[in-house]
């Protein structure tokens, strides 16, 4: 039986390319150089594969940013804000200076926008195409790795995007008439792919992957007779090499699986870790006799495989193909590299995971499984089965946790938000168009120094702590000068939304070495949700009331949601989702309390990723939001009339989610809303939504200071819309990757802004 995985990890196990990449944007180093770094990095991908036993491993699943940007510079499909910056010259620097450009942008080009690859973490380059765009092969990418591997005694199998993939992941350019159709370039892009498999095929190359995630999306339907058409064409060459079309994160419709049947290519890779995938494939009677792809080693979380279960599953669709493939559900890009390096880790926590180089195991010890009938691997089989996943032991189980959450039942909720708006309005003088901001005020190297040398030891509890508070006084006699009325503490103690609170919490570890790419450099170390949740002590109560004892007005305190804390983070797969989100909003449930006794009014849960989290079918979103909604409610509801809940989320395609912001029963949401004109207002207004509302009035993702005159037209563009008792004025996001410079006039004329529109109110 073969066995293959869908791609690695190439950041390098000690993040060699962040290294690489930074030295050469700084320019520290020479192109050659960075060459160098990635024709290593590649190499030992390659070599731990083969090393593990994989018997087809993959090329071309490296990149020096995303392989999205990759395909479109492969296909000459740059945009062309960026065609001068190597005009005249054509040497690698200027190569990589356009690359790097159209994903870090220059001061004379923007650079492409950046957005979530389908319900992961990573982020893509989204390509932006136009009429006028002529996509055509240019670049050798593809054909160069695999000729590196080649040359040292590996065969591979190259990996690209499939096109139907990267036109609907693309957008329209800003030159592109209105409602034009990406779908127009593609019978010139697939020739573009033809003279690649051209090339491919002279060098030798025996397999080639394309990559169709779209079809495991709502939007597979629409591009069905493109499908049969493309791998139709693709198919018919001769000659070329054996063709795999692989989807992931779901299962395609069978309608997509019948019109791959009917084309030439050879092989279907399937991501058997989705429910509907067994049930698909047997609803289409199989592949007829074309070969699986059986991804049954889950690609995107950290968890030991249940080789018990993926050696039934392996077993039931053999039949259903001319020959099944072992492999894993998606690229192993989602997961850390290798989990040896983790000397630290509960035991116990530890004998439960794998990472990339583990998983790369997993899947050669299932295929030899099924090669002899197991015999030369009864006891490393026997071992696996010992350790497997699926039960979490006695060690990580919270009986206190679940009995409290049974007694709740179920989702508790607030009295009506009209009855709680007139408690409000009795205590206190509600002023009209309060400013707010989202949390985080600008990290300065020295509070990351002080975090940095706490951490470390240098800093001891007590200095740290001295350090924390004066930043917090800094922050708060800021906020007081401009004006601002709802302050909050800065979030100088935290080094990000979720991890922060993972630290704190019981059932939740964090790694050493366990990055994963985000984008480009930007690595994350996901923490590990292992057990039931529980909260040892408060766990920003002390910095919340330290920051409201140095002010008359109030302090806003700030916490992660439930759903942002699962996104963020590797979890459990013993239970549903619903279950641990629960355990997350119990704790919540208590820091909210504890927070409210301290005399905290307002009390922000951050949802940054509901969105995010989002199922890629719309048959799953009712259960998703289900959960979603009742774990905030669970963990908000418990306040008195008069406490205010806030939420916030970063991000400004809503049209989805509006309803749910609605039902989460916040009394004010603040959103991203600069860069789409405030549309939200209108989609808000649409489905009768009657809260609070503090749409993004500036962008905090650019160090561009707005006008007074311009929030002020913001504002009252909302005001269109939204009751002036229901308007918060608040910047997009968290200000913590600003600089003070621009944070301070840009909140000036905000607040600005803000007293000239109630002047007319
Ligand atoms: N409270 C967080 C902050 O201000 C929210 C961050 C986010 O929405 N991503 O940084
Ligand atoms: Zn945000």
């Amino acid at each position: 039986m073969t066995t293959t995985v869908l791609g690695y990890p190439r950041i390098g196990a000690k993040r060699e390319l962040k290294r690489a990449s930074e030295s050469y944007w700084a320019g520290d180093s020479t192109a050659a150089e960075l060459d160098a770094v990635g024709a290593k990095l590649r190499r030992s991908a390659w070599e731990a594969l083969k090393e593990a036993g994989v018997d087809q491993i993959p090329s071309n699943t490296f990149s020096f940013y995303d392989q999205i940007l990759d395909t479109t510079v492969l296909f000459g499909l740059v945009p062309p804000r960026f065609a001068g910056i190597a005009a005249g010259r054509d040497d690698r620097d200027s190569e990589l200076e356009t690359y790097f450009a159209m994903a870090r942008g220059r001061s004379d080009a923007q650079a492409m926008e950046m957005t979530k690859w389908f319900d992961t973490n990573y982020h893509y380059l989204v390509p932006e195409l136009s009429p006028t765009t002529r996509p055509r092969l240019v670049g050798r990418k593809p054909l160069s790795e695999y000729t590196q591997a080649r040359g040292l005694g590996i065969e591979t199998r190259p990996v690209l995007v499939g096109p139907l993939t990267y036109l609907m992941l693309a957008k329209n350019a800003s030159d592109a008439p209105e409602g034009w159709d990406r779908l127009e370039l593609l019978d010139e892009l697939v020739e573009g792919y033809a003279e690649l498999l051209g090339e491919l095929a002279a060098a030798g190359t025996e397999w080639v992957q394309f990559d169709e995630p779209i079809l495991a999306t709502d939007a597979g339907s629409s591009v069905l007779a493109e499908l049969e058409r493309v791998y139709q064409r693709l198919g018919a060459l001769s000659p070329r090499p054996k063709l795999l079309v692989q989807t992931y994160f779901e299962a395609p419709d069978p309608e997509s699986l019948e019109a791959l049947k009917r084309t030439p290519i050879e092989a279907v890779g399937l991501d058997f870790t989705a429910q509907r995938t067994l049930g698909t494939l047997s609803a289409v009677a199989g592949l007829g006799d074309k070969i699986l792809y059986a991804g049954v080693v889950d690609g995107r979380n950290v968890w030991r495989t249940d080789i018990g279960a993926a050696l039934a599953t392996l077993t039931s669709v053999l039949g259903l193909a001319s020959e099944v493939v072992v492999s894993t559900s998606c690229s192993l890009l989602h997961v850390p590299i290798d989990l040896d390096l983790e000397t630290e880790l509960d035991p116990e926590l530890r004998a439960r995971l794998a990472f990339a180089k583990q998983k790369a195991a997993e899947v050669v010890l299932l295929g030899r499984a099924l090669t002899d009938g197991g015999e030369s691997v009864s006891a490393e089989l026997e071992r696996a089965r010992a350790a497997d996943a699926v039960k979490i032991p006695a060690a990580f189980v919270n009986q206190r946790v679940r009995a409290r959450l049974d007694a709740l039942g179920a989702d508790p909720s607030r009295t009506d938000y009209d009855q709680r708006l007139k408690a409000r309005q009795g205590a206190t003088g509600a002023q009209l168009l309060p400013t707010t901001t989202i949390g985080s005020f600008p990290q300065t190297a020295d509070v990351r120094a002080a975090r940095a040398g706490y951490r470390a030891g240098r800093l001891d509890q007590a200095e740290y702590e001295t350090r924390m508070r004066a930043e917090i006084d800094r922050v708060i006699a800021l906020q007081e000068d401009i004006g601002l009325d709802v302050l909050v503490h800065g979030e100088p103690e935290r080094n990000d939304m979720v991890q922060y609170f993972a630290e704190q919490l019981e059932g939740y570890a964090a790694t050493k070495q366990g990055w994963v790419q985000s984008y480009g450099s930007r690595y994350v170390r996901p923490p590990i949700l292992f057990g039931d949740v529980s909260r040892p002590e408060p766990m920003t109560v002390e910095w919340i009331t330290y920051a409201q004892s140095r002010t008359d007005k109030p302090v806003k305190g700030m916490l992660t949601g439930p759903v942002t804390m699962l996104a963020w983070s590797f979890v459990r797969v013993d239970q549903p989702l619903a279950d641990t989100a629960r355990q997350v909003a119990l704790a919540l449930r208590d820091e909210i309390a504890d927070l409210e006794k301290a005399g905290i009014r307002h009390i922000q849960v951050d949802e940054a990723a509901l969105r995010e989290l989002l199922p890629l079918r719309e048959a799953d979103r009712k259960a998703y939001f289900d959960w979603a909604i009742g774990s905030f409610r669970l963990a908000s509801s418990g306040v008195a009339d008069t406490t205010q809940i806030h939420s916030h989320m970063c991000y400004s395609e809503f049209g989805q989610i509006v309803a749910a912001i609605d039902e989460l029963d916040a009394d004010v949401t603040s959103v991203e809303a600069a860069r789409s004109h405030m549309e939200l207002v209108d989609d808000l207004d649409s489905i009768g939504y009657r809260r609070g509302i503090g749409p993004g009035v500036y962008d905090i993702h650019s160090p561009r200071v707005p006008s007074a005159d311009e929030i002020e037209a913001s504002l009252r563009a909302a005001l269109r819309a939204v009751e002036p008792a229901k308007l918060w004025v608040n910047p997009d996001c968290g200000l913590k990757t600003r600089g003070y410079v621009e944070t301070e006039a840009a909140l000036r004329n905000m607040v600005e802004a803000a007293h000239r529109v109630r002047a007319d109110i």
